[in-house]
């Protein structure tokens, strides 16, 4: 393996690099001013645990936004009525993919550089962007190139973009995505090569908890007007829109958040059951 060194990076480089990536992200208008902000914190974060760390962050980060980028007007027609936010990310966005990355970045921080506490910290963490990273693979593959998702909660054919609802070029999608950033996590060096699979199957379970909670636990909302289901508050028409199921304000980016949840406490898991094995 590569192996970035497992040293922080200099206090000032880290400033100057995390800084200098999210300026260019919302230059290229795929951060907001406060998403872009956001960045820098945890990208600072992530470089002052490690290199591997801070490294792993800005290659999924740029994996994810040249994703978000192909065939961007195609998939904004396909979507528009349907998803919540648009593609540049604003601060509550960042948290929601990244948030639990930092807490484990702030955790290791906190602790002995070659503990296994911070051993653990960085399957934690990695299995949390792959995690993250699983769901945006497959939310835009399959927006770009499946056909009409079926719903996993009324097993109907839906609108693309729907939460809960699933394509097979997209979950094909959010395996390989799993697994590229899985092997990329231990070649830079931030996980050890025995973990890839757990780090892995961690964010392959992640991104099933997303798509599970999607369907049935998110909140659904109904342009009376226009006579659509939507995700947003107020629909691209201009109305307000009404509640019509699921949790209320368990938006897209709480059903995130948990994603990430899910696929760092999976990865622990499986890694630790392995090093027994
Ligand atoms: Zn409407």
């Amino acid at each position: 393996m590569i192996g970035l060194p497992t040293d922080p990076a200099p206090w000032w480089l880290a400033i100057a690099l995390a800084g200098g990536v999210a300026f260019l992200a919302f230059r290229a208008r795929s951060l907001s001013g406060d998403g872009a902000l956001a960045a820098f914190v945890v990208g600072g974060l992530g470089l002052i645990v490690s290199w591997a760390w801070g490294i792993f962050l800005i290659i999924w980060f740029v994996l994810a936004s040249a994703l978000s980028r192909i065939g961007r007007d195609r998939k904004a027609v396909r979507t528009q009525d349907i998803v919540a936010k648009a593609d540049r990310r604003d601060a509550v966005q960042v948290f929601a993919n990244g948030g639990v990355f930092a807490a484990c970045a702030f955790w290791a921080l906190t602790s002995d550089p070659h503990s296994a506490t911070v051993t653990v910290l960085g399957v934690a963490a990695a299995s949390a962007l792959t995690a993250a990273g699983a769901d945006t693979w497959s939310t835009e593959i399959g927006t770009l190139w499946g056909g009409s998702p079926w719903s996993l909660r009324t097993l109907r054919r839906v609108p693309v973009g729907t939460s809960g609802a699933i394509t097979l070029s997209g979950t094909l999608g959010g395996v390989v995505g799993a697994l590229t950033l899985a092997v990329l996590a231990a070649v830079i060096g931030m996980i050890s090569t025995s973990t890839i699979l757990a780090v892995a199957a961690g964010g392959i379970a992640g991104a099933m908890a997303d798509t599970i909670l999607g369907a049935w636990g998110q909140e659904r909302r109904w342009c009376s007007r226009c006579a659509l289901e939507t995700e947003r508050v107020v629909h691209t028409c201009g109305t307000t829109t009404d509640y019509l199921g699921g949790v209320r304000r368990l938006d897209n980016d709480l059903v995130n958040a948990l994603c990430t949840l899910v696929g760092a406490l999976v990865g622990c898991a499986l890694a630790e059951i392995g090093s027994i094995l």
